[in-house]
C-alpha cells in the first residue's frame, strides 16, 4: 500500500462493464472508507497505460468485440502482468476472468492469447447460453458465505492444475463445463462469471480483497443489513426459478 492510500484501479471501464460491474467498484470504496481507509481510484480507460503501482484491480464484463479489443491492448501494455507480478491483487469478472487466462475465444471465432495470470482456457460453449441466477458456495479456504450473482456468457472455461475453482454452483452454470465449478483463483488473481455486481450482491469479496490488500486478518464490521437483504432476495431467485 503506498502512503497510507490504497490505490484501486478500474480497467477499461470504457470497454468492459455490463451488468452494473462498476458497482464493485463503488462497494470496495465504500467499505474501504467505512474503515476509514483512505482509498485512491484510478479508472483507467483503454487509450490509457495501466498503472503497475496499484493495490487492487478490478476488470468487468463485456460483449465480445470490446472482450477482443480489451485483450489485445492489455497484452499490448503489460502492466496489468507487472502489477501481478508485484503482488497486486485482481478480480475479474466473465469477458475480464476470460482475458486473464491462456486464451479464449474471440468475436471471430479464433482463439485470441490473454494474459496468463489464471491458468484457465476458455472455449466457446456449443449448447444454449448461460443465463440466470446463481447460488454456490465459495471455496471453504476464503472463508466466504454463500455466492450469490447473475450470469449471461457463452464461454466456457476449463481449470488448469494451478487454478482452484472460486465456487461450486449449487444452482446455476458458472464455468459453464458441467462440473459444478465456477470461477477460479489463485493466490492473487481472481475470476468469476459472476455479475449483479457481485460486491453488491457478496461485500464479504470486497473485504476479502481488502484484507489481502492490507495483509491483515480481519476488518472492523459494518452494517450489512442492505446487503442481506439483497442476498436474500437474488438467494430466494435462483432456488425458485420462474
Ligand atoms: N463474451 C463473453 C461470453 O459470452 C463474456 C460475456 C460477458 O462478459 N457477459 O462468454
Amino acid at each position: 500500500m503506498s502512503q497510507n492510500s490504497l490505490r484501486v484501479v478500474w480497467v477499461y471501464p470504457d470497454l468492459l462493464s455490463t451488468y452494473g460491474d462498476q458497482g464493485n467498484v463503488l462497494v470496495l470504496e465504500r467499505r474501504a472508507h467505512q474503515r476509514r481507509l483512505d482509498v485512491q481510484r484510478l479508472d483507467v480507460r483503454s487509450d490509457q497505460q495501466i498503472p503497475t503501482s496499484g493495490d487492487i484491480y478490478l476488470i468487468g464484463g463485456g460483449e465480445d468485440r470490446p472482450q477482443r479489443l480489451a485483450a489485445e491492448r492489455l497484452r499490448r501494455d503489460g502492466g496489468l502482468n507487472r502489477a501481478v507480478a508485484n503482488g497486486a491483487i485482481v478480480f475479474s469478472v466473465c469477458a475480464g476472468y476470460q482475458i486473464l487466462g491462456h486464451e479464449f475465444i474471440n468475436d471471430l471465432g479464433q482463439r485470441e492469447q490473454g494474459l496468463g495470470l489464471l491458468d484457465v482456457v476458455s472455449t466457446r460453449g456449443e449448447g444454449e447460453r448461460c443465463v440466470g441466477d446463481v447460488l454456490g458456495d465459495i471455496d471453504p479456504q476464503l472463508g466466504l458465505p454463500p455466492l450469490t450473482g447473475f450470469e449471461n456468457h457463452q464461454g466456457v472455461t476449463h481449470l488448469g492444475p494451478s487454478a482452484r475453482p472460486f465456487a461450486r454452483v449449487r444452482f446455476g452454470n458458472g464455468n459453464g463445463t458441467g462440473d459444478g465449478t465456477e470461477g477460479a483463483f489463485n493466490e492473487t488473481v481472481f475470476g468469476t462469471y459472476m455479475h449483479g455486481p457481485v460486491m453488491a450482491r457478496n461485500p464479504h469479496i470486497a473485504d476479502l480483497l481488502l484484507k489481502l490488500a492490507l495483509d491483515v486478518n480481519a476488518l472492523p464490521p459494518v452494517d450489512d443489513r442492505w446487503y442481506d437483504a439483497l442476498r436474500n432476495e437474488r438467494i430466494a431467485a435462483a432456488t425458485q426459478p420462474a
